[in-house]
């Protein structure tokens, strides 16, 4: 009894005097004194060498001590708990914060919102459709049948396991599909990303973007198409710009035309640009083809239209000086970064 006595005295300023800083310094004194094969728990074990009648005083004496640790213990856990609380507290507000790389919009997305922007203010919705398409919805329906020779200009890529499905060449594709629809009047513009089978260079790329546009009601005129694209005109290269039509073909329109507008880098007195003739031309457009109307179940006799189209690209590398449309896809950062203007 005395023995045992000694034994928890002993422990017991050893205990008192036990520190700890860390949560892994709390786990050392549990193992050591609390766990299973712990002090505790050996001291506990000494009970069997005890005189029977002591055995009530030892028992006291021994969950006194057990008691003793315990406490020991949650005061370790609380004083390190907080200790670590009190340092996640420690912020220097003085620090400068983390910076956060904040991107620019990329110059094909900068020049086709601002297209869209002003024919949306003409009252233009904007349509999307699949960039996948069938050969009827980018050629045929488009009074382009099969081997005829207007194709040649628009080589595209087939789907190998379907013959029938191309990359679409333009974005007359969603014209088809919205004059399908049925509804009229149609008012619609359509960015997208077009694809063709071409050799890639500086001028050229086998894919690039394209703006449409359609405008289906009845009694629209040439007139109407000539104001629309005046007024496109104006807000996007200013009030003095002058503007052309040069008589044009195309299948899917009738009469067809090229919109040339004077240069904008030269003012009309020729440059490099414009190679020495004070034009550039920007876009094409005609009146709907009779039987493109036809095609898409709406009759040429009631309704007529007018659509129009040009690439994103080539005035984006005026307005911005790009002089290789690759540049455009390689998803260099130190080209893309110096795009920060929402022009
Ligand atoms: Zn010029």
């Amino acid at each position: 009894m005395e023995n045992l006595l000694k034994q928890i005295e002993s422990h017991k300023s050893e205990i008192a005097a036990f520190s700890a800083t860390d949560a892994n310094a709390v786990e050392e004194f549990r193992i050591k004194y609390l766990g299973t094969k712990g002090l505790v728990k050996a001291i506990m074990g000494e009970m069997k060498n005890v005189a029977p009648e002591n055995k009530k005083e030892a028992g006291q004496l021994l969950n006194e001590f057990k008691l003793f640790v315990e406490n020991k213990f949650d005061t370790l856990k609380e004083s390190t708990a907080n200790g670590q609380q009190a340092s996640a507290n420690a912020i220097d507000l003085s620090l400068p914060g983390d910076t956060l790389p904040i991107g620019s919009r990329h110059p094909v997305v900068l020049m086709r919102n601002r297209i869209v922007s002003i024919f949306q203010r003409l009252g233009f919705a904007v349509a999307d459709g699949p960039e996948i398409e069938d050969d009827w919805h980018n050629f045929g329906a488009l009074n382009l049948p099969e081997h005829h020779p207007a194709r040649d200009m628009q080589d595209t890529f087939y789907i190998q396991q379907n013959p029938d499905w191309v990359l679409r060449t333009h974005t007359s594709n969603v014209q088809i599909r919205e004059m399908e629809k049925g509804k009229l009047p149609i008012r619609v513009v359509i960015p997208g990303r077009v694809y063709r089978n071409e050799t890639v260079s500086a001028r050229s790329h086998c894919f690039f973007h394209q703006v449409e546009g359609l405008y289906i009601d009845e009694n629209v005129s040439f007139a109407d198409l000539k104001q629309t694209l005046y007024f496109f005109v104006k807000e996007m290269y200013g009030k003095d710009v002058k503007v052309r039509f040069r008589p044009s073909y195309f299948p899917f329109t009738e009469p067809s035309a090229e919109m040339d507008v004077s240069c904008f880098i030269c003012g009309g007195s020729g440059c490099n640009i414009c190679k020495k003739t004070g034009w550039v031309e920007i876009l094409g457009c005609g009146m709907v083809h009779p039987n493109v109307l036809t095609n898409c179940g709406i009759d040429p006799n009631k309704y007529t239209g007018f659509a129009f189209g040009m690439g994103i690209e080539r005035p984006a590398m005026l307005k911005y000086g790009i002089n290789d449309i690759r540049l455009f896809s390689e998803n260099d950062v130190r080209f893309l970064k110096q795009f920060t203007s929402a022009i």
